[in-house]
């Protein structure tokens, strides 16, 4: 049995950014273990979009969001001012293990413009563009980083089990003939799973049951169409976020948007596949389109993990997801592959997507109507890609100081895994959970 004073589950975003704080303040790397299901950065491979050092981030479009009313919760944990004060650590991480630094660049629109003002109201923010591409390197470089401080990593390999009272936990070595659990055990533990852990957070707040707050559901599409329809808005705002929101609570944002060299992802979460967008950097990928999620924020539903995840079964078939275009087929990887997905008719539209979206789709089609008003030269020239949707399991109830289980109080949840949906806000609360043990 193996006993680490610190054991972080999950190499992605969080749980790197709370390693790095913790050695960079003297904390022995020799006592911190990071477990991770995915593969180190020297041989994660470009499919494995959810898994691997940097975890979900390590193959993201690389925005860095500033802002703390997007991307999860952060401020209400820990305050306004302090929330912007982690997100510039997170910013200042990926600087510092960016191969050329002097390339990332920051998007700051000041101003809605007139044209839009009639349909939507845009959000204004600040994004830090890492470029997709560089985030091989970025994960190389900080892994280098981790491994000369002591920190000790196990790759491909899951943890299948925790046991909150007595801090044991069981995990599997993938890939080898021998497939029996080892156990192993921690004085503190960070669970920062993401979205690929979702179901296993799921297993152990049942197991537990662990009290959590309550969340809306977010669901919608992925919309794709020439970059020069949206130029007039990119101008000012290099990556709009879009947004509408409707008496009844439901409300409508794009989400992600992806410019110049933008190429819809396909995810795959509990063996369905939804969309996302990637956004390299370069001259050789320019493909001049845009993509952007139509994300609907639908309140007061009962149980909003298990709605969705119902959602998303029935705009799959076939082992991929919808595409629908009234004119366009569906686009390419920037591997030069044809994006999987199901090419569906007007008629499939009505008869399977819109059932399953259950009377909601009727806000994503309005959205794209007005869109096509305020981007006269659109019109039919687009596609949507379905479903795209951000799983809100629900959210552990945490101390609010140090993002611990308010019952297992050496138990710090962070990331995806308790209530972030982005970089910036998931590495943040991995360096504020660090934060305090570092104070303790
Ligand atoms: C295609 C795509 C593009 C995105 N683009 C952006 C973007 O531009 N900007 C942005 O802010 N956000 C973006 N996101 C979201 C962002 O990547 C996540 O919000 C962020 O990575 C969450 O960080 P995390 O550390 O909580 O989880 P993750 O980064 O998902 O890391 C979790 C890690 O835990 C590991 N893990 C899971 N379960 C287990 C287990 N049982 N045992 C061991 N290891 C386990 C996984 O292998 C993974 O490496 C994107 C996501 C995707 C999929």
């Amino acid at each position: 049995m193996k006993q680490d004073r610190i054991v972080i589950v999950g190499a992605g975003v969080a749980g790197i950014n709370a390693a790095t704080k913790l050695v960079d303040n003297g904390y022995p790397g020799e006592l911190i273990r990071i477990i991770d299901k995915g593969s180190d950065p020297h041989n994660r491979l470009p499919e494995e979009v959810m898994t691997g050092m940097l975890g979900a981030g390590g193959w993201s479009d690389g925005k860095l969001t500033y802002h703390t009313a997007i991307g999860g919760q952060l401020s209400k944990y820990c305050g306004e001012e302090k929330a912007m004060e982690l997100m510039d650590q997170v910013i200042a991480n990926f600087r510092r293990f960016h191969p050329k630094p002097e390339e990332i660049f920051c998007s700051d629109p000041q101003e809605e413009p007139e044209f839009i003002k009639p349909y939507f109201g845009l959000r204004m923010f600040p994004v830090w563009h890492i470029g997709s591409n560089f985030l091989h390197e970025i994960a190389k470089n900080w892994y280098s980083y981790l491994v000369d401080k002591g920190v000790g990593f196990n790759w491909d390999t899951e943890v299948v089990s925790i046991d909150f009272e007595t801090n044991h936990f069981e995990y599997i070595e993938m890939g080898g003939d021998d497939t029996d659990t080892i156990i192993g055990q921690y004085n503190t533990l960070i669970f920062a799973v993401g979205k690929s852990g979702i179901d296993f957070a799921q297993d152990l707040a049942q197991q537990y049951g662990l009290p959590d707050e309550p969340k809306p559901v977010q669901i919608g599409v992925r919309f794709e169409a020439p970059q020069k329809h949206f130029q007039q808005l990119i101008d000012v705002s290099y990556d709009f976020k879009l947004y509408r929101k409707f008496d009844n609570g439901v409300s409508l944002r794009s989400f992600c948007t992806n410019n110049n060299a933008a190429y819809v992802a396909v995810e795959e979460t509990y063996g369905n596949v939804s969309y996302n967008g990637h956004a390299k950097k370069g001259e050789e990928f320019r493909n001049n389109m845009t993509n952007f999620g139509i994300l609907m924020e639908i309140p007061g539903i009962g149980d909003p993990f298990e709605w969705s995840r119902k959602l998303v079964s029935n705009v799959n078939s076939g082992g991929t997801g919808f595409y629908y275009s009234p004119s366009r087929r569906p686009s390419e990887t920037s591997e030069g592959e044809t994006v999987s997905a199901n090419s569906i008719s007007h008629r499939d539209l009505e008869n399977i997507v819109k059932p399953a979206f259950r009377g909601h789709f009727q806000y994503i089609e309005d959205f794209i109507e007005d869109m096509k008003k305020v981007f006269p030269t659109l019109e039919h020239d687009w596609g949507i890609y379905i479903p795209e949707v951000k799983y809100l399991s629900p959210e552990p109830l945490v101390d609010y100081t140090n993002l611990a289980l308010t019952t297992f109080p050496n138990v710090h949840f962070v990331g995806d895994a308790l209530s972030a949906r982005g970089i910036t806000v998931s590495g943040a609360q991995g360096i504020y959970v660090a934060e305090n043990i570092l104070s303790n």
